[in-house]
């Protein structure tokens, strides 16, 4: 049975005008045909909905996301929650967590780190039918140096946690390190190249993946046609790492003009995740941390990572939306936020939606992000026009959600 979506207003997630009078036509879970609605003509058993007052548009992607956490904001209760759950359990949540990204109009997410296989394994339920949800990419565990940025210190000598983070240090075992996460099923890697540093302030980012440990990454990844994304913060580790082919910069606090103009001429995607940096300011805290070291570096970055993304959209690179969820903030109902940031820094609200869409589908790679023949049928239904109003997909009750052209009822 072919389903027909009919709407006045679409946004493709290509064009930066919202086209009128299309019709949409989904088969088998995919989208066949995008008709201008004067050439429609309906067969019998069309399952036909109208939408005359909504406007359609693809389904978004939220390319950083961490299904195995919280998103709880306390330091010590992000430890905790990590040794009072089972990965049974972090598993069952994470599932909840994808879908509350799905509800909320996020049809694709990009898990980029989670213990104990979680991700892939709720990846792999949904992806075999077992359960509904979004389209997952996950990276398994991320490879880090020892002690490095997700391989943190701080635990008692006694603690030993098993598949919290891949620890790696010097060439072979980044290499062993990504033939590990791709047995364990990951769809791309993640590296750590270089981490915050209150040390000195003036330089506030250190490198921690030394230069032949990048080159070894890139070399293997390259061998395998394997992707990389990578935890980042400034300096010559990014450039380093642009130049051998790195996929996606992550969070890219401080990016120099060289690295800019690299990503630029190797298509290389920016993943600000913006949000995750601005969320440090919505809570109070208390004046003693707000004299110390960490929080200036919180407004350093702050700061930085405006200046980033400026360049970048003046650069034109492919800017894709990732909030960071899990870390920090919760998995779904923030996501719109990121969008806005993308406004404040610059882009226009439907320009927005195409970072959260097409350009988010071109680095998942999975035939998403656009509403175009061939593309998977994953499609929004926005009650108000998100192109003049980005908090509109703030509320879910405005958001109807078509995965793989089946229409969500009440959300799941
Ligand atoms: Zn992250």
């Amino acid at each position: 049975m072919r389903k027909i979506i009919k709407t006045k207003k679409l946004i493709n997630g290509v064009s930066k005008k919202i086209l009128e009078n299309k019709c949409i036509i989904i088969e088998n879970g995919k989208i066949t045909k995008v008709l201008d609605l004067k050439n429609f003509k309906d067969k019998k058993g069309d399952k036909v909905y109208n939408f005359n007052k909504e406007v359609v548009m693809p389904g978004m992607v939220d390319v950083h996301v961490h299904l195995a956490f919280s998103g709880i904001t306390n330091n010590r209760s992000f430890r905790a929650e990590s040794a009072d759950l089972d990965y049974g359990a972090q598993a069952l949540r994470g599932y909840a967590f994808a879908l509350d990204h799905l509800n909320y109009g996020f049809t694709s997410i990009r898990d980029m780190n989670a213990p104990g296989n979680v991700a892939i394994n709720i990846r792999n339920m949904i992806k075999n039918n077992k359960l509904k949800g979004p389209n997952i990419l996950a990276c398994g565990l991320g490879l880090s140096v020892t002690g490095g940025h997700m391989d943190q210190p701080g635990w008692g000598s006694h603690v030993n946690f098993k598949d919290m983070t891949y620890p790696c240090d010097g060439p072979d075992e980044f290499i062993k390190g990504v033939r590990t996460q791709l047995k364990a099923g990951a769809d791309f890697i993640k590296t750590n190249l270089c981490v915050s540093s209150t040390y000195d302030l003036k330089k506030p980012y250190k490198q921690e993946m030394s230069n032949e440990e990048i080159e070894a990454v890139a070399k293997i990844t390259k061998m395998l046609n394997i992707k990389v994304a990578s935890h980042t913060s400034g300096g010559s580790a990014i450039t380093k790492a642009v130049e051998c082919g790195l996929h996606s910069v992550e969070h890219g606090h401080w990016l120099d003009n060289k690295t800019v103009d690299l990503m630029k001429k190797n298509n290389t995607f920016y993943v600000p995740t913006l949000l995750v940096n601005e969320r440090n300011f919505d809570f109070k805290e208390n004046e003693k941390f707000k004299s110390s070291k960490n929080w200036k570096w919180l407004e350093l970055s702050r700061e930085a990572k405006w200046v980033s993304l400026k360049k970048a959209i003046k650069s034109n690179i492919k800017i894709a939306t990732g909030t960071d969820a899990g870390f920090m903030l919760p998995h779904g109902e923030m996501n719109y936020r990121e969008l806005e940031y993308l406004v404040q820094g610059g882009m226009t609200n439907m320009e927005a939606i195409i970072s959260a869409t097409r350009i988010g589908g071109e680095l998942l790679g999975i035939n998403v992000g656009t509403i175009e023949e061939g593309q998977k049928a994953d499609i929004l239904v926005i009650k108000g026009d998100p192109s003049k109003n980005i908090k509109i997909l703030s509320d879910r009750k405005n958001i109807k959600v078509f995965k793989d052209g089946k229409l969500l009822e009440n959300s799941i």
